[in-house]
């Protein structure tokens, strides 16, 4: 199904990324245009959408190949009952306690040097695996286009010396109007303390004309400003995609990648070798593979830990450094992340180390304290 013919945009519309943004698949209506849902069904697929919204820009509809039920991008973007029905036990809503270290509403302070702020709940697609589903439904959530919760949270950063990296998370910022953003980006500058500044967005992957030149130019102005964003799949590696990361770049914005493992789309030695060199050659550093969190309403998603890491194995001194992102885990409990790395240090002690080599062999390794 080609969603260009449905929509039937006027040339140029294609580009446009507020002609993509208002032309979104969106609730119910849009889903039947993508997939027929059985009469005896309807009801559950409202439940659902209720509580967990679905809406995807025709750009990232339009790299789905409708006639596969398993292709990859299908499945971060269309809604599934299993996400209201398969529970695996343990997953729950906010595993992370983030509320526990918000101290204004909108902001987590959860690590010293760095805080996250909650841009706003609005996101071009619904990525289904998203590990703050909860929020896009809830009223209240604050949106940083709202003077007064921007404000708070800017206060609170100026009398925070120790934070040095503030990280404009999502929802996605790119979604705030220009204008906000960077009254946002230029209040940031105006802190001494704080010396970086990264924008979480999957506005490369999922409506890469958002990445325009206006975007570019004023986002230059407030370096440094390092972007991270979270291609999943070497599907989304698109002319377009290369086109918005390029553009980036060359605006002076590093671009690293935050991918996420998920079962029956990426949990693979192949398709993730794939990914992460082709993105390599893109200009953007694979910086994680985050293991799924045992959020509610994602457990068809998350494969076994033994998995991630056996790809991981397989992996390192196979393919260049600057591809491989670290593997890392969100401990539940506010617990922070946790690194997963194959060990290649047996023992160490007698003034010998000894080693395993990628290749299985056994190697000693003197030092002296
Ligand atoms: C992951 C995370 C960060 C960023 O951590 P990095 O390791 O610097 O990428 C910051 N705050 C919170 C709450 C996080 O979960
Ligand atoms: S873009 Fe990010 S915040 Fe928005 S739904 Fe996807 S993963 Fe969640």
């Amino acid at each position: 199904m080609s969603s260009e013919i449905h929509l039937s945009p006027r040339p140029g519309d294609w580009e446009d990324w507020r002609w993509q943004f208002r032309n979104r698949f969106k609730g119910l209506h849009g889903l039947k245009k993508l997939i027929p849902i059985p009469r005896n069904q309807e009801g559950d697929y409202k439940d659902l959408l209720e509580l967990y919204h679905f809406a995807a820009t025709p750009y990232y509809v339009s790299l789905i190949d409708f006639s596969d039920p398993d292709d990859p991008i299908r499945q971060q973007t269309v809604p599934d009952l299993r996400e209201l029905f398969h529970r695996k036990g343990g997953s729950v809503e906010d595993p992370f306690l983030e509320q526990h270290f918000s101290p204004v509403p909108g902001l987590i302070h959860r690590f010293e040097d760095r805080v996250l702020l909650m841009s706003t709940t609005l996101c071009g697609v619904y990525c289904r695996h998203c590990n703050r589903k909860r929020n896009w439904s809830k009223k209240g959530v604050p949106n940083l286009s709202m003077g007064h919760v921007r404000e708070a949270a800017l206060r609170y950063i100026e009398s925070h010396l120790e934070v040095r990296e503030v990280i404009l998370s999502g929802g996605d910022p790119l979604y705030l109007r220009d204008s906000i953003l960077e009254e946002v980006l230029r209040r940031l500058r105006s802190i001494p303390h704080v010396e970086v500044i990264r924008i979480g967005t999957r506005a490369p992957v999922t409506l890469p004309m958002r990445i325009d030149d206006d975007l570019c130019s004023m986002l230059r102005r407030y370096r440094p400003i390092w972007v991270n964003t979270q291609f999943n799949h070497p599907r989304e590696i698109t002319p377009q995609s290369k086109l918005a990361v390029d553009r980036l770049v060359t605006s002076g914005i590093p671009v690293c990648n935050q991918a996420v493992l998920l079962k029956g789309i990426n949990d693979d030695i192949k398709i993730l070798k794939e990914l992460f060199q082709r993105l390599q050659a893109i200009c953007v550093k694979p910086y994680y593979l985050f293991h799924c969190d045992p959020v509610m309403g994602t457990d068809h998603f998350r494969t076994t830990l033994s998995k991630g890491m056996a790809i991981m194995e397989r992996l390192w001194g196979k393919i260049g450094g600057l591809c491989i992102p670290h593997y890392v885990v969100d401990l539940p409990n506010a617990g922070g992340k946790a690194q997963l790395m194959p060990t290649y240090l047996l023992s160490m002690d007698g003034g010998e180390a000894i080693f395993r080599t990628i290749d299985g062999d056994i190697v000693k390794y003197p030092f002296r304290d």
